[in-house]
């Protein structure tokens, strides 16, 4: 019986959101009484050991070229032989592109319970309930897993990650890869800027900037803070802004430690994306915008005066 943590890489880098799941899931062994372990797959170029301090005690790694790039049928058949070897009875992902797409077919495959967007640790006093969000963060719904083998994703940026001391032991892990179903033939990469799914900073514009000329405010304060951007839908439609930038119910949806949303008026299809950030910041001319609502901090202010002189505080 243990814990087995999914820990997601990049090119070779473990993501930011996976060292919230490996502290999760290691506080959740903990409760448990028992280990939490990890699984890796693919090529990885940092210290895997150095994880150890986020509480894994051994970390199986499946050092196989083909798992590079997320194919989930293979990376689900790949977990779900860990997760059987090291006997674990609760896995957990992420809850970011590839665990979404990975932990359900995880569950099926070993017909297991699945809560998808996990916001807390799970109350084991009495069966095991997880909390999750429901309604795009409007509200919670609180979930028992009935199955003796149960997976959990959680939603990035609500465990906070905590490092103390420690290294794991980390092991070849000879699962049977079996042949990709698909086939990456070219990569394009956006050079220069900071991933939008993986920021601690958004800067965020919409059609109160008026057109596209006017950018050049929000990428100057963006560029000060080390943030990637973002615009609302109507902002991506228009081809201000590419189209990969649009956040909300139909776009990328984020939840940095900051978003700061600058002539955006707050629409619930744009918080559907946005509000599981924990600190949001809304500049807008209008007091009346429903942004206002859902902000920490406000500034009623026209974007034009407003966004310059934060850029130049900042700098400062
Ligand atoms: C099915 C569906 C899905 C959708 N999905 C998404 C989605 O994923 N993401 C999304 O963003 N939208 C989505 N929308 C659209 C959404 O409903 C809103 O229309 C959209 O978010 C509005 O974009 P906006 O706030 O940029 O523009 P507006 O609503 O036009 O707001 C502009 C804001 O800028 C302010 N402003 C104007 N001038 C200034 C200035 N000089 N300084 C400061 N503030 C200023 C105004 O007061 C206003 O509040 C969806 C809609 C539907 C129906």
């Amino acid at each position: 019986m243990s814990v087995l943590i999914f820990i997601d890489q990049t090119e070779g880098h473990v993501k930011k959101s996976s060292l919230e799941a490996i502290t999760y899931g290691a506080d959740l062994a903990k409760q448990m009484g028992t280990t939490a372990e990890g699984v890796v797959l693919g090529t990885v170029t940092e210290d895997l050991s150095a994880l150890g301090k986020y509480g894994v005690t051994k970390i199986h790694q499946v050092a196989n070229d083909t798992l590079n790039h997320l194919d989930a049928q293979l990376y689900a058949s790949v977990i779900s032989e860990a997760a059987t070897a090291s006997g674990a009875n609760v896995i957990v992902f992420s809850h970011n592109q590839t665990g979404k797409a990975v932990a359900a077919r995880v569950a099926a495959k070993l017909k297991a319970g699945l809560v998808a967007g996990a916001c807390a640790l799970p109350d084991t006093s009495n069966g095991f309930v997880v909390k999750k969000t429901v309604f795009s963060g409007k509200a919670f719904a609180n979930i028992s897993i009935q199955s003796t083998l149960k997976v959990i994703s959680l939603n990035p940026n609500s465990y906070k990650t905590v490092a103390t001391e420690g290294t794991a032991a980390v092991a070849a892990f000879a699962a049977t890869v079996g042949q990709p179903r698909v086939k990456v033939t070219t990569v394009n990469k956006i050079t220069g800027e900071v991933p939008l799914t993986e920021a601690d900073i958004v800067v965020s514009g919409g059609r109160g900037l008026k057109g596209p000329e006017n950018w050049g405010i929000l990428l100057d304060l963006a560029k000060e803070l080390g943030a990637a951007t973002a615009c609302s839908r109507p902002v991506g439609d228009a081809h201000w802004r590419p189209h990969h930038e649009h956040v909300g119910q139909t776009g990328v949806q984020v939840a940095p430690n900051l978003y700061i949303a600058i002539g955006i008026s707050g629409a619930i299809q744009h918080l559907a994306g946005v509000n599981r950030s924990k600190v949001i910041v809304v500049i807008n001319k209008d007091p009346e915008a429903p942004f206002f609502k859902a902000a920490d901090y406000g500034i009623v202010g026209d974007a034009f005066e407003v966004v310059p002189q934060l850029t130049a505080a900042i700098k400062n």
